[in-house]
């Protein structure tokens, strides 16, 4: 109440009540735009468009492989500068060009896309960050391919999966009892007969489980509640204890995923079964959490999809949209610092370190930052200067602590075509049957570097393999003769930690042999799966979580921005993850302000800028597409 009264006190009646008027016409004006759409022209119906094909890989690196250079950006008054170009970032861009804004989105690495990029390693064709969407959304007139449809201006198509997507193979020492299980998707009621008819005894155990991640899915409305409140609203109310008992929200998020499948079964394979979807985001056995588990089934129920022509397609028609609207996007534009005026309450420009170009200082009225909570307020901006502002000091102090598992991933390259090699579509999951999974995880995690590499056979397996070239028909027109596959497991970050910031070449001989020795266990248990590929490798690359951090920036190699547990989950962490910084002119947008996954990256985008013009475009969207239930999605 105190809070009330101080705001009371600081902005006087007419201040509040301006306040109010101000907040009731963000609600009303999406309603204006549905009535009267010309005079609202960010979003528009994209459905009757026709997606466009492919461009080759040479349109594409020319579009998004523009080069920073002070002349392109000297002389031009820009309206906004946006940091890092991943999907939430050009989102952002695109729908401010529309809005009629200058924009110039800068990114450190060579090509612009962040995780939606694509690399070629001696002719193989690998997607960074997008090997799976879902058809999902919080309600029926915003989801996931509304939002990426309307960024990138309906340009896309998506290619559907094979409905058994999801393979869960529990591999025992004794190997007649290893056997694959599947999950399969289409709808609730598929998923849910899927599982019991390979465990008919547990009906009532799987029922349970999946009337969980409903609920705990449901229950995740008031996200967007904390998030669209007022930051000092949330915050009392939030102090009103009782008011969180209203929601069922913190009931799920507390729920430890461990514990509550302890509860339901004795079944070792069940449980890692109905766990591991899950898997895709939450590294952490200690912060597992109901809300996580629920909403991947949620995410992948209605079905599994891919963009044709691959996410770099994504990012190429983002990339073009901002460039004829009259912006910019350049790579190897490092952002070294975000800069405020001599007041330290506004940001007015941005530091621009290039290999090429030297230093410069770009100024803009409006600055968006895609590089992380972390990043951004510790390295852009002196954390000292960032705890001056409340929504920032909540964020820091409420951030999550950081699990200690990071990434390893194996990128192989294979000679033949999907069809010659005979692989699926499906994402396949490799774990122990032998053990508590759980257990097993905590124990590998609290290993030293020297203890794991002594051992020969390490006593956990948690890995995720994904045939990317499998997930779309164009893949084999693009790349004749050849397939891609990665593997991704966890390790420790400590255990790469003191090479984080050098680059490849500084790291020598003791980084390599890490690499190299925990990589060839995961291509070993790999091949336990697929040994008739082992005779088609022709490429095997490892990157490392320090990879992670040079490629995309990533903090601490973490793939998806905060860790996916509990701590990340809370309606502080939550409330305080929004565009606004409290700093005048700085907005953040991506991962963190929403949640990892592209379609989340894109509504982040979507987030930021309502904030910035004064509109929520997600109601917009909503009102747009209010009784269309049979619009075109582009799904082939
Ligand atoms: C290996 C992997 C697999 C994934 N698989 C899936 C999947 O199957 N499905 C799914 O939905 N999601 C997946 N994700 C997650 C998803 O890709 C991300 O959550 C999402 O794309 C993040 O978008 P973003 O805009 O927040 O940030 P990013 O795409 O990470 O973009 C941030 C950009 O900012 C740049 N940057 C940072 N700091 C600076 C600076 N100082 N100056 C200039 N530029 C800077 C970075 O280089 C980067 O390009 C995956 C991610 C990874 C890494």
């Amino acid at each position: 109440m105190s809070e009330l009264l101080q705001l009371v006190a600081s902005v006087g009646i007419g201040g509040l009540v301006a306040y109010c008027v101000w907040h009731t016409l963000l609600f009303i004006k999406p309603f204006l735009s549905f009535l009267f759409p010309h005079y609202y022209p960010v979003l528009y119906d994209v459905s009757s468009i026709e997606p466009q094909p492919p461009p080759p890989r040479s349109v594409i690196e020319e579009t998004c492989r523009k080069e920073f250079t002070k002349f392109k950006v000297n002389g031009t008054k820009w309206d906004v500068i946006i940091v890092g170009s991943g999907i939430s970032a050009l989102t952002s861009g695109v729908l401010l060009s529309r809005a009629g804004k200058k924009v110039l989105v800068l990114e450190q690495a060579p090509e612009a896309g962040g995780c939606l990029r694509t690399f070629h390693l001696d002719g193989y064709e690998f997607q960074v960050g997008c090997h799976v969407l879902g058809l999902t959304g919080p309600c029926e007139g915003v989801n996931s391919f509304d939002l990426l449809n309307q960024a990138t201006g309906g340009a896309m198509a998506f290619e559907k999966q094979d409905p058994e997507f999801e393979q869960i193979l529990i591999r025992h020492k004794d190997e007649s009892k290893t056997k694959l299980y599947t999950q399969r998707f289409g709808s609730q009621a598929v998923w849910e007969e899927s599982m019991i008819a390979q465990f008919p005894k547990e009906a009532d155990t799987i029922r349970k489980f999946t009337q969980a991640c409903s609920e705990a899915y449901k229950s995740t409305y008031i996200v967007f509640v904390v998030k669209y409140l007022p930051f000092w609203l949330v915050r009392l109310v939030l102090k009103i204890g009782f008011i969180r008992k209203l929601f069922e929200y913190e009931k799920w998020q507390n729920l430890n995923t461990r514990d509550y499948l302890n509860s339901l079964s004795d079944n070792s394979d069940l449980k890692k079964f109905m766990a591991c979807p899950a898997g895709y985001i939450v590294p952490d056995p200690e912060g597992s959490n109901m809300i996580v588990t629920g909403f991947i089934p949620k995410f992948l129920i209605n079905g599994v999809f891919y963009p044709l022509g691959g996410p770099a397609k994504m990012a190429y028609h983002l990339v073009k949209q901002i460039q004829r609207m009259g912006g910019e996007v350049l790579v190897n534009a490092n952002v070294a610092a975000i800069l405020l005026d001599k007041d330290k309450t506004r940001a007015y420009a941005v530091a621009v370190e290039s290999e090429n170009e030297g230093s410069l200082v770009i100024e803009a009225p409006i600055i968006i930052s895609s590089a992380g909570i972390w990043n951004t307020f510790e390295r852009l901006i002196p954390r000292e200067v960032s705890m001056q502002f409340p929504i920032i000091a909540e964020a820091l102090r409420v951030a999550p602590p950081l699990a200690p598992c990071a990434p390893l991933i194996a990128w192989v390259g294979l000679k033949g075509t999907t069809e010659e090699l005979g692989i699926k579509q499906a994402s396949v999951w490799h774990l122990r049957g032998e053990g508590d999974f759980f257990q097993e995880y905590k124990s590998y995690l609290e290993m030293t570097r020297e203890q794991v590499l002594e051992m020969e056979e390490v006593p956990f397996e948690w890995t995720l393999i994904q045939f990317m070239s499998a997930r779309e028909s164009d893949y084999n027109v693009r790349n004749p003769g050849k397939s891609v596959c990665m593997i991704a497991g966890f390790i420790k970050w400590d255990w790469f930690a003191e090479w984080d910031n050098m680059n490849l070449n500084e790291r020598g001989e003791k980084y390599e042999k890490l690499k190299q020795t925990l990589g060839a266990r995961l291509i070993h248990n790999w091949l336990l799966q697929f040994p008739h590929l082992k005779d088609k490798i022709d490429l095997i690359n490892f990157s490392s979580p320090v990879s992670f951090t040079n490629w995309l920036r990533r903090y601490h190699g973490k793939l998806m921005g905060f860790d996916m547990n509990a701590s990340r989950f809370t309606l502080e962490v939550l409330s305080a993850m929004r565009p606004s910084t409290g700093i005048e002119g700085l907005y953040m947008t991506g991962q963190e302000v929403t949640t990892g996954g592209v379609t989340n990256s894109c509504a982040a985008g979507f987030m930021t800028v309502g904030e910035i013009l004064g509109r929520n475009l997600l109601l917009e969207l909503l009102a747009m597409n209010w009784n269309k239930p049979n619009r075109d999605f582009h799904i082939l």
